[in-house]
């Protein structure tokens, strides 16, 4: 983590052109995230629930070419800001098919289910569903990192008793998650574990949900 012009970020590069800003955003701990091909300065924003102008202009200060959105899921704290987001520059915003009539505004939307690829200049971003938060929910991964959403956050999971939540299908994706190898990065929807953002083997060391859904926890 270090500050960068006021904006707390954590700003990979390790020599592969994925390059991914983890930005706080609005009053319940969420987080923006925005991926760029540092090759083509292309990026996408993923999760826009607050701070329209302040995820705007941080693209806009990079010198970087805005191509789409990409949701998690459509609760109202990931895509708030989306409409007004839309009003600065009308790209493409990508959602998984059983969440499209959650996406406010009229946007241009794209859908995408489980192993759907979302080209980025040089990258290839893959979707993998992992509903169980919410029906449409999906992680976004790309080279070594995942964008988790509300599906696996640092030390915890998201909320199973929301309309729409699914236990047995949030335990099918977080072991589903946990098959990814262990040096993966994740990038949680929200700040609510001891550190902004960890990694696959870490979390089936330290996360209770993950590791019950393994079946870890025996009694
Ligand atoms: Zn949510």
């Amino acid at each position: 983590m270090k500050i960068l012009d006021g904006v707390v970020c954590s700003w990979l590069e390790q020599h592969m052109p994925a390059s991914i800003l983890q930005i706080p955003v609005g009053p319940m701990a969420n987080f923006s995230y925005l991926v760029v091909c540092s090759v083509t300065n292309k990026a996408v924003l993923i999760d826009v629930g607050w701070d329209a102008k302040k995820l705007y202009d941080e693209i806009v200060r990079r010198g970087l070419s805005f191509e789409a959105v990409l949701l998690t899921h459509t609760h109202f704290d990931h895509v708030k800001a989306l409409p007004e987001l839309l009003k600065r520059s009308y790209v493409p915003v990508w959602v998984h098919a059983s969440e499209q009539k959650g996406v406010p505004g009229k946007p241009d939307l794209k859908l995408i289910d489980d192993g759907s690829i979302i080209p980025l200049g040089n990258l290839k971003i893959r979707c993998h569903h992992t509903p169980g938060h919410s029906p449409g929910g999906v992680c976004f991964e790309v080279e070594k990192h995942l964008i988790t959403g509300d599906t696996l956050f640092v030390d915890a999971c998201g909320r199973v008793d929301l309309p729409g939540s699914d236990q047995q299908a949030m335990q099918a994706s977080l072991r589903k998650l946990a098959a990814f190898p262990d040096d993966t990065i994740i990038y949680p929807g929200h700040d609510y574990g001891p550190t902004p953002t960890s990694t696959i083997g870490d979390q089936k060391r330290t996360n209770y949900y993950l590791r019950e859904a393994m079946g870890l926890m025996s009694r």
